[in-house]
């Protein structure tokens, strides 16, 4: 086959790494929620680069702000000021009620950066040895990639051979505040506790009501920091501003990246209150790209959309909507077992072993009836659209989805 698609998927095949396993389709325009592929064919992206683009494709106002910015000054690293970032960091400090921001590119430079702010702290304000400083981690977390976050990783594709691993990790369960609890009593060590608000990359699992709040009350007992990993709940992705907005939790650390961009450009933070971020003094952290002009001009107008549009409460209200009308569907169904979520960001649990290929094929007849979704697992399929989508769009989805579920009925 000689088709566009085919020759690009050849061309990455032969000089790009082997690191991904894409599902095949080739993009080169997104509008809203739709994406094209090199064909012209017209889908829903229902991943939305791992809901990093919440705000839609190619939104004009995030575009606009970009390509102005970009005509004017890209790149100063922070040897200098530039007349951007601190607009930016007073508007994002305001927007998210902290006091300071610390800017990143990635999410998991984002990460690592709270989990050095914590150790940091911990030496600072604990007077916790940093040979000794232990941070509280999840079963099946999922926080990036880089050596030190695959150090606390299960997934052993991710981690395997590429040791050794940083130490001061101790994970516990998911979901379960005894093993916290007992952990926090028991060790003095502890510098803090790092947690996604929705297990994303796992499967989108959502925690029992009321976890994160006693989690952090557990935390704030112990003076333990509460670090949220909201790279990819937050951004009104789960219907709310922050995951942990659901349950009125303010993290002491705050993890942002995907969203904050809109998915225009790579932009990560965390944000924190002065007696935490006070402890980062010159030197101690940085990056040429972090806090660069066009990305503080991109975070504020993807910050700006959100608000403008509503889109938390637009997530709430469709996710509500899409959850109802799957689970009428679920019922009845033996392929699918059952849809969960919040917000805009959900997972179908395919009735099948972990191990086989229905949930892949179900994602290449779903892109074949022009809906694009990825298995985030074996069997789990990952359903997380642009917020910028209409309840006309969604019924339209569910029913692509549906009817394509029935065929594998
Ligand atoms: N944290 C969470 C919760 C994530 O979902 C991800 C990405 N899927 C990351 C961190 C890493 O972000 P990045 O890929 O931008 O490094």
């Amino acid at each position: 086959e000689h088709t566009a698609s085919q020759k690009a998927i050849d061309l990455e095949n032969k000089y790009g790494a082997h690191n991904y396993h894409p599902l095949p389709v080739v993009l080169n325009r997104g509008e809203g929620v739709y994406v094209w592929d090199v064909e012209g064919k017209k889908y829903y992206d229902f991943l939305s680069a791992y809901s990093a683009v919440n705000q839609g494709h190619c939104h004009p106002k995030i575009i606009g702000a970009m390509t102005e910015q970009a005509k004017t000054l890209t790149l100063t690293s922070r040897a200098f000021y530039n007349d951007m970032l601190g607009k930016y960091e007073k508007f994002a400090c305001e927007f998210f009620n902290f006091d300071k921001l610390l800017p990143m590119n990635t999410g998991a430079e984002a990460v690592e950066t709270a989990l050095k702010i914590c150790r940091k702290w911990a030496y600072e304000k604990k007077g916790i040895d940093e040979n000794e400083a232990e941070i509280v981690v999840c079963e099946n977390n999922f926080h990036g990639r880089t050596t030190t976050i695959i150090s606390f990783s299960n997934d052993p594709v991710a981690r395997k051979h590429f040791g050794p691993y940083t130490k001061g990790f101790i994970k516990i369960e998911y979901d379960n505040l005894e093993q916290l609890e007992k952990h926090l009593e028991s060790n003095k060590n502890i510098a803090g506790f790092l947690v996604e608000p929705i297990q994303g990359e796992a499967g989108v699992y959502v925690p029992s009501e009321g976890y994160l709040r006693k989690a952090k009350a557990l935390c704030e007992k112990h003076n333990v920091l509460f670090i949220a990993d909201e790279v990819q709940t937050g951004i009104a992705r789960t219907g709310k501003l922050l995951a942990c907005d659901h349950e009125n939790v303010k993290p002491d650390l705050l993890i942002l990246g995907k969203a904050l961009s809109g998915g225009a450009y790579p932009v990560s933070a965390v944000l924190a209150n002065d007696d935490i971020m006070g402890v980062i003094k010159p030197g101690n952290h940085g990056s040429t790209f972090g806090g660069n002009p066009v990305a503080a001009a991109v975070a504020i107008a993807a910050l700006s959309v959100v608000k403008d549009e509503k889109l938390a409460e637009n997530s709430e209200r469709l996710g509500k909507i899409f959850r109802s009308e799957l689970n009428k569907y679920i019922e009845n169904s033996n392929i699918c077992k059952l849809v969960r979520g919040k917000g805009l960001l959900n997972a179908i649990v395919i009735n099948d072993s972990e191990d086989s290929d229905t949930a892949w094929n179900i994602c290449l007849k779903l892109r074949d009836n022009g809906l694009l979704a990825k298995p985030t697992h074996g069997n789990i399929i990952r359903f997380a659209p642009p917020l910028v989508m209409n309840e006309e769009q969604l019924r339209d989805c569910l029913s692509i989805i549906i009817e394509t579920l029935k065929t594998f009925e």
